[in-house]
C-alpha cells in the first residue's frame, strides 16, 4: 500500500507536470528517477525530503575524533587515492587531512567508480561514521563532496537519499539539491496552497505550507529547519487523526442490531457452567459490551488484556449474548492451531448446553465443509470458530450478529471490513489483542474503536520467574526442566524459525529435537514436536498430545506463539532468545504461568550478544508487565515493525515518529476532534483544503472500507 500519510496537495497543474520537464532532468534521467525513487512529477520531487543537511558551520577537526565519536563531518584535502586487494576483497583507500591530522577513507563497493570521480589535492567535505580498525580511525563509505563556491557559502545544504544506480548515472546528493533548487525557481507560494485554515496556523504556531516545504529543503538556519519539519509532521499526524476521528464518527452513526435481551444461554452458562468466578475486570468488560450492543448502534470495541488475563471467556459470553438475541456469532483466530484450540475449548465449555459450535478453517474440506457452509447459511450453526476462512466470499451466515477477532494484529484492517458483507447490518465487532498497545500506537491504529481493558489477572497466579542463561550452561537448564517435568509439569522448548533462513533454522530445530530426546529419557518422558512444515493434521495431533497431557515436552517453533492454553505447563525455554523480538518473547512466556503453580521462563542465548539483544533480554528478565514491554518494544523498534503493520502500511509517516512526536500526536488528535465538532462534514469554506487532502488520501488508502 502507498504511504498515504504523505502530504499531497490538491491539483496544481505545475506540480503535476512530469519530472523530465524540469531543468536538468530530461527523458533519460526522468525515467531513472521514476524507476529508482518513484519520482515522476515535480510534486514527487517536492516531497522527496532531505534526510539531513551539511551544515558548513559544523565541522570536526580530525584530532578531535576519539573512541566516543560516532558521526563526523570534516573538511580537508584528499590525497593518496589507491586500490587495494583483489577480487571481492578489492577496496579503494584515500586519505583526507586538515591542519590537525589525517584519517583514512574506505570504499568496498563501487570502488572503480569512486576512484574515477575523486581528485587528489582537492578540498572535500566528508561525512560518515567513524570506526576503529587496528588502532586507527577510518570512515567507510563516507558521503563526500568537493568544496566549491556553491557549497562553501555557508548555510545548510540538503542531503537526499539516492540509490547506487542513480549515483553511478551521475545523480548524486548534490544533483538532487540542484534539481530541487530548479524546482523552487519554477514555483511560488501560489503553487503550494495552504491546506490548513488561518486560525489553526496561528493557534498551533505552524509555518505556512509553502515555507515549510521550502525550508525543509533549504533552511537558512537550524531553527528554520526545525519549524519546517514541525509543520509537516503536524500535518501528517493531523491528517491521520482526522481520518481516524471521521471513521469513529461513522461508526457511531452506524446502525447495529440491538441485543436487547439477556436470556437462557447467557444465564444458564453463568449459573451452571462457568468453571471459575469471573474477575472484576472481566465482569466490567462484559457490562461494557452489553451496554454497547444494546443501543441499536454497531459496536466496534477493542478488548485489550495481557496474555493469560482471560479474554476467551469474555468472548464466549458475548457470543452467548448474541445467541440469546437470535443471532449467530463467530470468533476468528489468526492461525489454524489457535482456531482449533478455541474450537475445542469453546465446545467443551458449552458441551452441556446444546449449542451448535462449528469449526471452519482452510483445512476443513470436501463434504464436511459443504455441510458446515450449509449450516452457517441456514442458521443451524450458531457459533462458528475459524480462521480467515470465515470471511471468504463463499461463507454466508444466516444472521451474523457478533464477530470476535482474536489477536487482531495478525488481521489486516481490510479484513475487518469484509465482515460488513455478512449481514444486512454489520455485525458487532469485538477485537481482542493480547499485546498491550502503547497509547500512541493505540491512537493511530485503533483510534476508531472503543476500548475495554482487562487489567487484572485471574487470582492465584504467581509471577513467572524469568532467567537468562547462556548456551554453555545448557546442561543445567535441561536438568532443571527434567526436574519440573519429573514432578508432573509440562515444558515448552521453542526454537526460532524465521523465513529467510528457514532451512538452517529447520535443521537446528531437528538437531534440538534429537538432543532433547537424549536429555529426556524417551522411555520415561514423551516428547512432541510441532512446526510449520508439518501437515496440519500431524501438527494438530502432536499439539493435542501436549494439550491433553500425553506429552511432557513440546519442542516447537513459534507456531505456538499465540493463544495456546495448557495450564499445566510450567516451563518455557526459548532457544536462541537473542533472535526473538520483545513482544514475541512476551507472548511465548505467556504460555506458562496459566495455572496456580510457580512457572519459569528460561531465555537461552549464545555466549556473545549484541548490545540490543542484551537489552531485550534484560527487559524480559526485569519485568512481566506486558505494557512496559510493549512500550520498550515500540521505543526500540519503532512502530513500523510492530504488529505486522509494516505490510499494511497503516502507520507510514514520512517525517513523524509516533514515539518521538507523541506530543504532536496528542495535539493533532484534539485538533481533529475539535474541527469535526464544529464542522463534521467539512463543508465550511475554510476547511476545503483539508477536505480535498483527505479525499486524496482516502482514495489511496481504502480507508473508506474499514469497519
Ligand atoms: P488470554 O487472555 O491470553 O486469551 P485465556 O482466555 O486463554 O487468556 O485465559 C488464560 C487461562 O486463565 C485459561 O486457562 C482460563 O481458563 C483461565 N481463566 C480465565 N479467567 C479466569 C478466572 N476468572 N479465574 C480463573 N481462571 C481463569
Ligand atoms: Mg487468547
Amino acid at each position: 500500500m502507498l504511504d498515504y500519510f504523505c502530504p499531497i496537495s490538491h491539483s496544481v497543474p505545475i506540480l503535476e507536470s512530469p519530472i523530465e520537464f524540469l531543468k536538468g532532468v530530461g527523458p533519460q534521467r526522468g525515467e531513472l528517477l521514476r524507476q529508482e525513487l518513484q519520482i515522476s512529477t515535480l510534486e514527487d520531487l517536492l516531497y522527496h525530503y532531505p534526510y539531513r543537511y551539511f551544515d558548513r558551520t559544523k565541522l570536526t577537526k580530525i584530532n578531535e575524533i576519539n573512541s566516543q565519536t560516532e558521526y563526523v563531518q570534516i573538511a580537508g584535502t584528499l590525497v593518496n587515492i589507491y586500490e587495494e586487494g583483489t577480487g571481492r576483497g578489492k577496496r579503494l583507500v584515500a586519505t583526507i587531512y586538515d591542519d590537525t591530522g589525517r584519517i583514512e577513507l574506505l570504499w568496498f563497493q563501487g570502488a572503480q567508480w569512486m576512484k574515477k570521480s575523486l581528485r587528489e589535492n582537492e578540498r572535500y567535505i566528508v561525512f560518515g561514521k567513524v570506526s576503529l580498525f587496528n588502532g586507527l580511525f577510518n570512515i567507510s563509505h563516507p558521503e563526500i563532496e568537493l568544496v566549491n563556491a556553491e557549497n562553501s557559502a555557508g548555510g545548510m545544504q540538503p542531503v537526499y537519499s539516492t540509490t547506487e544506480k542513480l549515483r553511478i548515472k551521475g545523480i548524486t546528493n548534490r544533483s538532487f539539491a540542484k534539481l530541487t533548487q530548479a524546482l523552487f525557481e519554477r514555483i511560488s507560494s501560489e503553487d503550494v496552497p495552504e491546506v490548513l485554515p488561518e486560525g489553526m496556523l496561528r493557534e498551533y504556531k505552524l509555518l505556512s505550507r509553502y515555507y515549510a516545504l521550502r525550508w525543509l529543503h533549504f533552511p537558512d538556519t537550524e531553527e528554520h529547519e526545525r519549524m519546517a519539519r514541525y509543520r509537516m509532521k503536524w500535518e501528517e499526524l493531523f491528517v491521520s487523526q482526522l481520518m481516524i476521528a471521521r471513521l469513529r464518527l461513522q461508526h457511531v452513526a452506524q446502525q447495529g442490531w440491538p441485543f436487547e435481551r439477556v436470556s437462557d444461554n447467557f444465564n444458564n452458562f453463568f449459573k451452571l457452567h462457568l468453571p471459575f468466578e469471573l474477575t472484576n475486570a472481566q465482569k466490567r468488560v462484559l457490562r461494557e459490551i452489553r451496554q454497547d450492543t444494546g443501543l441499536g448502534k454497531q459496536m466496534n470495541r477493542l478488548l485489550q488484556g495481557d496474555v493469560g488475563s482471560g479474554k476467551t471467556i469474555v468472548a464466549v459470553m458475548s457470543m452467548l449474548l448474541a445467541l440469546d438475541n437470535g443471532f449467530q456469532a463467530c470468533i476468528m483466530a489468526p492461525t489454524e492451531i489457535l482456531a482449533q484450540q478455541h474450537y475445542f475449548s469453546i465446545s467443551e465449555l458449552l458441551s452441556d448446553m446444546g449449542i451448535a459450535v462449528r469449526l471452519l478453517t482452510g483445512a476443513v474440506k470436501g463434504k464436511l465443509r459443504k455441510e458446515i457452509l450449509e449450516e452457517l447459511a441456514d442458521g443451524t450453526a450458531q457459533i462458528a470458530v475459524g480462521t480467515h476462512a470465515l470471511i471468504e466470499e463463499s461463507v454466508q451466515f444466516k444472521n451474523l450478529g457478533l464477530a470476535v477477532i482474536d489477536e487482531q494484529h495478525r488481521f489486516g484492517v481490510g479484513q475487518r471490513a469484509r465482515l460488513w458483507k455478512k449481514n444486512d447490518l454489520p455485525p458487532h465487532v469485538l477485537v481482542m489483542t493480547a499485546t498491550p498497545i502503547p497509547r500512541t500506537l493505540a491512537m493511530t491504529m485503533y483510534g476508531d474503536l472503543e476500548v475495554s481493558v482487562i487489567d487484572e489477572l485471574p487470582p492465584g497466579r504467581k509471577e513467572i520467574k524469568t532467567v537468562h542463561r547462556k548456551d554453555n550452561t545448557r546442561a543445567n537448564v535441561m536438568e532443571f526442566v527434567r526436574k519440573e517435568v519429573g514432578s508432573g509439569r509440562q515444558a515448552y522448548i521453542v526454537y526460532p524459525l524465521i523465513e529467510e533462513s528457514e532451512k538452517m533454522d529447520y535443521e537446528s530445530l531437528m538437531a534440538g529435537y534429537e538432543q532433547v530426546k537424549i536429555w529426556f529419557d524417551e522411555n520415561k518422558y514423551k516428547i512432541a514436536m510441532v512446526h510449520g512444515r508439518q501437515k496440519a493434521d500431524e501438527r494438530e495431533r502432536n499439539m493435542q498430545r501436549f494439550v491433553k497431557g500425553e506429552a511432557d515436552v513440546l519442542v516447537a517453533t513459534t507456531v505456538i506463539e499465540v493463544g495456546v492454553n495448557v495450564p499445566n505447563a510450567s516451563v518455557m525455554v526459548i532457544e536462541s532468545a537473542e533472535r526473538f523480538g520483545l513482544s514475541q518473547m512476551h507472548q511465548l512466556r505467556g504460555r506458562v504461568g496459566r495455572g496456580a503453580d510457580q512457572s519459569y521462563c528460561v531465555l537461552l542465548t549464545g555466549n556473545k550478544l549484541s548490545e540490543e539483544s542484551y537489552k531485550r533480554i534484560q527487559i524480559m528478565v526485569s519485568t512481566t508487565d506486558g505494557f512496559k514491554i510493549a512500550e520498550e518494544d515500540l521505543a526500540m523498534r519503532g512502530p513500523g515493525d510492530m504488529y505486522g503493520t509494516k505490510q499494511s502500511g497503516e502507520m507510514k509517516f514520512k517525517l513523524a515518529d509516533i514515539v518521538m512526536d507523541s506530543a504532536i500526536l496528542e495535539e493533532t488528535r484534539k485538533a481533529a476532534q475539535q474541527l469535526l465538532a464544529i464542522d463534521p462534514k467539512l463543508s465550511m469554506v475554510q476547511h476545503q483544503g483539508i477536505k480535498n487532502m483527505l479525499a486524496q488520501q482516502g482514495r489511496q488508502s481504502h480507508w473508506g472500507k474499514i469497519s
